[in-house]
């Protein structure tokens, strides 16, 4: 068969560890569940430092209020078959050569390992950006949006000078990818009903979104970047293109022309990296710090570690770049790597990964969105409903997996 290598030339001996209970570890898992059902005696173990999963994707929705932290933390005890051991601990570094994860409850063995440990935010090192603006990665991240806000417009509503009203009150968002714009929409339409119910003008708060590039949502097709740029117009959201941010000081966002985009909050949605403990684990790193694995979503010259998800650095071969950090391809990695270790343990050939794109939908504001799906694009309520959609989906596959439990069934 093509694109496949006997597993029989791997060996595939050991107790299964999958490391990081996002989207791709937390598919693993579960997938895998059901696969080692004739086979009791593999020991599967899932490790995370939380004891929930969470839906990033709906982070912006948290960040605006709409929605909260715990809404968007799915505990592991209602996701996880008996079957898979669970240990919530901080993953700290790699023992490759004696095959150990090194964790802060000990060191955890492995015969196969499935790496998954998402990504970090990338401040790129820009002067006080760590210190001065949040960043958009998790539960409680976006719950200090949404308090930082509230905290805002406080401020600003103790104020009596319109114009200190207005920069207090004002969000500014760093990064015009996806995550940024959700954001930006969701804020803008949120923010006018908040100030009101803290006892400022609604016309007071403002949002404004900065990019480096010369467009937002940069990749994605020109007709949904002007559906996306015309709702966040309609919405009042300034958006900055080929705005450098140079430093983040006291004042605001410092672009590198010299302007200076003041606010009362300031949050980073600008890029993200590989987390730090696999710059120095001797895996083999590139774009990102991201791992490099071969067509089967093994670590390269590690054919007993597994990648999957943002930590993975998976070139498509119809485009010849990396593909892109999103939750579609992490659940699809998850998928390939729960089968080809499932054919490690029956002896048969391991699947070559292919990303199959089901299409791309921003929301836009807490009503309409943008999507690109097989070639055709759509703007306004009916993507808005998509994305809605795309999230019951996902919880529901959640549900569904779960019900796959061999022990409880
Ligand atoms: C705000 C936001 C909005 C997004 N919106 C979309 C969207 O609309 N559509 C889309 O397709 N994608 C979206 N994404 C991207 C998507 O969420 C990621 O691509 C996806 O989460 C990657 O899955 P993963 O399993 O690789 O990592 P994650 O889901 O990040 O999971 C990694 C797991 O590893 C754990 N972990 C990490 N380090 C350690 C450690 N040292 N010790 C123990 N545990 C550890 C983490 O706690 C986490 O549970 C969004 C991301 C963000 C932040």
């Amino acid at each position: 068969m093509q694109n496949a290598v006997n597993a029989s030339t791997t060996g595939s001996s050991g107790p299964i560890v999958v490391a990081g209970a996002g989207y791709a570890g937390l598919h693993v898992a579960m997938r895998l569940t059901a696969k080692l059902r004739n086979h009791p005696n593999v020991e599967l173990t899932l490790v995370n430092r939380h004891d929930y999963h969470q839906v990033l994707t709906e982070l912006p929705r948290v960040a605006g209020g709409t929605r909260s932290a715990d809404a968007v933390r799915i505990p592991l005890q209602d996701t996880l078959a008996t079957r898979v051991r669970f240990v919530q601990t901080e993953i700290t570094g790699f023992d490759l050569p004696g095959r150990r994860l090194l964790t802060g409850a000990g060191p955890i063995g492995w015969g196969r390992l499935v790496l998954a440990l998402g990504s970090r935010p990338n401040d790129f090192a820009i002067p006080g950006l760590a210190e001065r603006a949040i960043s958009l990665y998790s539960a409680t991240d976006a719950e200090r949006v949404w308090a930082a806000a509230n905290h805002a417009l406080d401020e600003a509503a103790a104020a009596t000078d319109p114009e200190k009203q207005r920069r207090l009150a004002t969000v500014v968002v760093g990064g015009g990818g996806a995550t940024g714009v959700e954001l930006a929409g969701e804020l803008a339409e949120i923010l006018p009903e908040a100030a009101s119910a803290h006892g400022l003008a609604p016309d007071r708060p403002a949002v404004q979104l900065v990019e480096a590039g010369p467009t937002i949502l940069a990749g994605s097709s020109q007709q949904l970047i002007d559906k996306a740029t015309k709702i966040l117009a309609d919405l009042g959201v300034q958006v900055h293109t080929n705005a450098t941010i140079a430093a983040a000081t006291e004042e605001g966002f410092r672009l590198r022309d010299g302007q200076l985009v003041e606010g009362g909050v300031f949050v980073w949605a600008g890029g993200l990296k590989a987390p730090e403990l696999v710059a120095d684990s001797g895996l083999p790193t590139g774009h990102n710090g991201r791992v490099k694995v071969d067509q089967y979503l093994r670590a390269l010259d590690h054919p007993e570690i597994y990648v999957a998800g943002d930590l993975a650095s998976v070139v498509d071969p119809r485009t010849g770049h990396v593909l892109p950090s999103l939750a579609q391809v992490a659940l699809e990695e998850g998928e390939t790597v729960a089968r080809n270790l499932d054919a490690e343990l029956k002896g048969r050939p391991l699947e070559a990964f292919t990303f199959h794109n089901k299409g791309f939908v921003v929301s836009v504001g807490t009503r309409r969105g943008v999507a690109d799906i097989a070639g055709i694009t759509t703007g306004g309520h009916v993507a808005h409903l998509l994305k809605d959609a795309i999230e019951w989906e996902y919880r529901e596959s959640v549900k569904h997996l779960r019900g796959w439990d061999p022990i409880s069934q």
